[in-house]
């Protein structure tokens, strides 16, 4: 029984269905799932995780791909220019898509698998015993399982009661914005100078590329959708948004907030933000401190229930997507759910807890600095810092549905 129809939830679903289990995913929300109608970008790992469960396809016909990325400073000057992630292979290209959308793809999949998501099954209670475990839901239901996954996100009710002494989820110290907007036009901006365009490396804003620009107030990434569309977003220290200022903020007052933080600068931010309409929120960027339980006897946590990270390494959704199919492999392998369980957290948490330690270091340093574009790597990044954005042998073994986990958990 899968807990949560979201990203990390879909593809358990899917893989421990491929596995030759039967599955049923319960979700809280009523129809698709819950989003705050940001965009998110699925690195190249990500993609690949997907490909193992037969799913690439139907993501890759989602949003855009991106194969290459430009830093630049608050003068305008190019710091870097370089190819992101596995960008010779359409599946495994980065692709920009809009959160719901890769939601909702994955549930159509699931459906489409005969695999039963269960919606408005928001699950209150969690119960095992030696062969089994229990789920009570908030409309007094109840169901029962082999094994429960818990795949119900950073507020993740299941982590609450398999480790009661768990804290978190933690703000991260910035704020972060999206939007969205047709009104930038990326083609008259002069920060296209000569120098940016005099080597073979497309400019910074051509499409297919996303761009992060390290303003001296603020960090802001900003990708153009083959439709002309930008997508942006932005990072900003500060103590934490109240509840009562996200909902009720209006989008007017959130560029009021961020213009004077971009204006200074010689790059395309502030007209970016200046651009945008109605089409721009904000939220806290939270995450988990490393160390959290993850599984007992019949209860495991994946995804954001698991090692939930701030945004800065852009690899949250890539990381749900590795654990779903490490985690239905070792089910499929192992003799045992308990030597099942012992080996996905072997395997999964050196690597998910480093993205998140790098994540929030990158979040804390409270400049543009270390700041990254999803899923890769800042040019100043140390090696040993980096999430993988290419996949090395080892990851490549790992996530491959026909071969055995490896014997030795992978190093971070
Ligand atoms: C604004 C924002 C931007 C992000 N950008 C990126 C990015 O660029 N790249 C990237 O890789 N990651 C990004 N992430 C992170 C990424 O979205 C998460 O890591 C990913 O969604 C984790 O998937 P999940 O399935 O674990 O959790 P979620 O996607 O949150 O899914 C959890 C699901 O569980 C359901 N649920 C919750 N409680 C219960 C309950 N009690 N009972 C039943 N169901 C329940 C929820 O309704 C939801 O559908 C971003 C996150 C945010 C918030």
């Amino acid at each position: 029984m899968v807990i949560g129809g979201g990203i990390a939830g879909t593809a358990a679903a899917l893989a421990l269905h491929k596995a030759g289990f039967e599955v049923t995913v319960h979700e809280a929300h009523p129809d698709t799932g819950a989003d705050i109608g940001a965009f998110l970008t699925l690195a190249s790992n990500g993609m690949h995780a997907l490909a193992q469960l037969d799913a690439a396809a139907p993501v890759a016909d989602l949003g855009f791909p991106i194969t290459g990325m430009s830093v630049i400073d608050e003068t305008g000057a190019r710091l870097a220019a370089i190819p992101l992630g596995e960008h010779e292979r359409p599946l495994t290209r980065y692709r920009c898509l809009r959160r719901a959308d890769l939601g909702a793809a994955l549930q159509d999949e699931v459906r489409r698998r005969g695999i039963r998501i269960r919606h408005a099954a928001r699950l209150t209670t969690v119960t095992e015993s030696a062969t089994g475990a229990t789920a009570t839901f908030a409309d007094g239901s109840s169901a029962s399982a082999d094994l429960i996954v818990g795949a119900d996100g950073l507020h993740s009710a299941v982590r609450a009661q398999l480790d009661p002494a768990a804290t978190g989820p933690d703000y991260a110290g910035q704020r972060v914005f999206y939007g969205y907007t047709t009104a930038y036009d990326f083609t008259a901006h002069d920060f296209t100078t000569d120098e940016l365009t005099a080597d073979a490396t497309p400019p910074p804003d051509a499409q297919d590329r996303i761009t992060m620009v390290r303003g001296s107030g603020a960090a802001l990434g900003y990708l153009v959708s083959p439709a002309g569309e930008t997508f942006w977003f932005a990072r900003v220290a500060g103590p934490a948004l109240t509840a009562q200022e996200i909902t009720g903020t209006t989008p007017r007052q959130w560029r009021d907030q961020l213009l004077p933080l971009l204006r200074p600068d010689r790059t395309p931010a502030a007209d970016i933000v200046a651009a945008t309409g109605d089409r721009l929120m904000a939220t806290n960027a939270l995450h988990l401190r490393p160390g959290n339980r993850w599984h007992s006897r019949r209860i495991v946590l994946i995804g954001d229930a698991a090692h939930a990270a701030s945004p800065a390494t852009g690899q949250g959704a890539s990381m749900a997507l590795e654990d779903a199919v490490v985690l239905a492999k070792a089910l499929r392998d192992a003799d045992t759910p308990g030597a099942a369980l012992d080996s996905y957290e072997q395997h999964r948490r050196p690597r998910a807890e480093r993205n998140l330690t790098v994540s929030a270091q990158l979040t804390a340093s409270r400049t543009t600095e270390g700041d990254q574009a999803p899923g890769s790597t800042a040019p100043q990044a140390r090696d040993s810092e980096r999430p993988a954005a290419r996949l090395d042998e080892e990851l490549l073994q790992l996530l491959d549905w026909d071969a055995e986990l490896p014997r030795t958990p992978r190093p971070a």
